[in-house]
């Protein structure tokens, strides 16, 4: 199929703005686009609409402080993200709270603001909160595809019914193919004038009279990409199998430049033992918690090292030569979790890490469940049993009665396993983990059997990189001029870069999206080809 350099003539029909992908930042786009005047159409791939956004934790990061906001965002994009973009994000963190609520006030939803510091201590983390929609009546079940009915949910409702009660069109299983231009990839011929897309079963030539919004997520699910751009190999997809980076395929045909391709945003985490289940299982959810001087935290009001109840961790990691190699309970576990992981080894021409060995004992079986699953798709979703034992039977866990067994099972010479978890339990024992620096109350001794075990392997939560945006979400070239009529917003070429900052997509994502659609509606419709 060749797109660009088309003759635009035979559409099958036209709007004002096109939607590409309908999850927080499409939906923010469309509702944006509406209030501008414009005719909006969201295309969406997947049967049921939500993406990430429908199964998130729902949490938006927000500011009560611009200045503050902003030099926490500097901070920890460590100069890979221009200024500029994080002045709009920094604004955009500070109304969110009034948006929000302007949202869901017209369907009786709660939004609920809660001060929370940022995950690092860094500059301005103390000014800091997340902004949520905790309730919304008569939404008792997990809104389409969504396996459980989170915040995440809340708020993919919310702006849903907005974006429908407003008049936005939308098409589901309407996968988005290829972007369409007006011709030469240079000056005002480069412009965006449609796209072609499936929609039941027909290839169809949409043209969009003001501009087309790219809001259709990373790729999770893109394996290609993920090999090409992640150290770490493989990468689970945690949680939606529809985001396999269109967006950037897209994009790229038309010239855009892409930017964070490297930083996602993941944990560590198992498999099911059935091949055929779709995705990785998350690790219980273990408390983010802020490190920084006990001093520091309390004169803020906060407990030392903590913002809520520490977590016990039942297990350790052990590479594949059955040594500890990691904190297995870093600040934020679903930012950093993965990078240890990433090690190869130039001398075996292997990742010794991956899989890594996650063990416990019988203790931590019966401390909660180990696992958990949430998805938006409609394959049944597992349920983790509360003692762990149904996982045993699975074989997701596997059971070993004797540290000789445990050596045998995970081919770890027995005295190499004795010496790591004689270490660890010393640890324990002194309170202190002199190797990894562990967080004392996270502490458990792995000393009773049975023993238990699992690969450990790296999940993609969400991805950062996609194409180069400027702050008003226009799509760039390597050489940093805009693609008229191409905008790009959400996790689709994220400003996040370098670590990441919780509830950063969600807020990103409306906030871009805004931008995006108010852009493309304030555009001057294309004389009709
Ligand atoms: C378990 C979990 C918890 C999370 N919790 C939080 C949180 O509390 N706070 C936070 O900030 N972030 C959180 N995140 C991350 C956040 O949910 C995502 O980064 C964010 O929702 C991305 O929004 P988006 O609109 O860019 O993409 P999505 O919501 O993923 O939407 C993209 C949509 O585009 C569609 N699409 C893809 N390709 C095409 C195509 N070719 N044509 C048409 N449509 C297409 C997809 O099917 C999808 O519906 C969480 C993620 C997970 C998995």
């Amino acid at each position: 199929m060749t797109t660009t350099g088309l003759d635009e003539k035979g559409w099958d029909e036209e709007t004002d703005v096109i939607v590409v992908g309908f999850g927080g930042a499409g939906a923010a786009a469309a509702i944006a686009a509406r209030e501008g005047g414009a005719e909006v159409l969201v295309l969406e791939k997947m049967p049921d609409p939500g993406g990430l956004t429908i199964v998130s934790a729902g949490g938006l990061r927000v500011a009560f402080d611009r200045e503050a906001a902003l030099s926490y965002l500097e901070a920890t994009c460590a100069g890979r993200t221009p200024r500029a973009h994080l002045e709009v994000l920094a604004d955009g963190m500070v109304a969110a709270p009034e948006w929000l609520r302007d949202l869901a006030e017209p369907l009786g939803a709660t939004v609920t603001v809660t001060p929370s510091p940022g995950n690092y201590p860094l500059p301005g983390f103390e000014a800091l909160g997340y902004a949520a929609i905790t309730a919304v009546p008569g939404l008792e079940r997990p809104p389409h595809a969504a396996s459980a009915l989170t915040d995440g949910g809340r708020l993919f409702h919310v702006l849903e019914q907005t974006a429908r009660r407003r008049g936005v069109r939308v098409l589901t299983g309407a996968p988005v193919r290829r972007l369409l231009t007006g011709g030469l990839l240079t000056g005002e011929d480069r412009a965006i004038t449609g796209v072609i897309a499936e929609i039941a079963g027909r290839t169809v030539r949409i043209r969009a009279r003001r501009g087309v919004v790219l809001a259709c997520g990373g790729f999770e699910a893109g394996e290609t990409l993920k090999r090409d751009h992640f150290q770490a190999t493989p990468v689970l997809a945690g949680s939606f199998l529809g985001n396999s980076g269109d967006g950037i395929a897209m994009a790229q045909d038309v010239g855009a430049a892409l930017w964070h391709m490297w930083h996602y945003h993941g944990p560590y985490g198992l498999r099911h033992s059935d091949p055929d289940y779709p995705y990785a299982f998350y690790l219980k959810a273990l408390p983010m918690w802020t490190p920084g001087p006990a001093a520091h935290l309390s004169a803020l009001g906060l407990p030392a090292g903590a913002k809520k109840e520490p977590a016990r961790v039942a297990w350790i990691l052990l590479d594949q030569t059955g040594r500890r190699f990691m904190d297995e309970y870093p600040p934020y576990p679903g930012d950093t979790g993965i990078r240890p992981l990433d090690a190869f080894d130039p001398k075996t021409q292997s990742f010794p890490r991956i899989p890594a060995h996650l063990i416990f004992d019988e203790n931590g079986r019966r401390l909660y469940p180990i696992g958990r699953s949430i998805a938006n798709g409609r394959a049944p979703v597992h349920v983790w049993s509360a003692d762990n034992r149904r996982e045993v039977e699975l074989g997701i866990l596997r059971r070993a009665d004797s540290l000789a067994e445990l050596a045998a099972q995970t081919g770890i010479p027995e005295a190499t396993l004795t010496d790591s978890l004689d270490r660890w339990n010393a640890a324990c024992q002194a309170g202190h983990d002199p190797d990894h620096g562990r967080r004392p109350d996270s502490l458990l001794p792995i000393d009773t059997p049975p023993y238990y075990h699992a690969e450990a392997w790296p999940i993609v939560i969400n991805t950062q990189g996609g194409p180069v945006h400027d702050p008003r979400q226009r799509v760039l070239t390597p050489f940093g001029e805009p693609i008229p009529r191409l905008f790009a917003a959400g996790e689709l070429g994220s400003v996040f870069g370098h670590l990441y900052l919780s509830g950063g997509n969600l807020v990103e994502s409306l906030v871009g999206g805004r931008i995006a659609g108010r852009e493309a509606a304030a555009l001057a419709p294309l004389e009709a080809a």
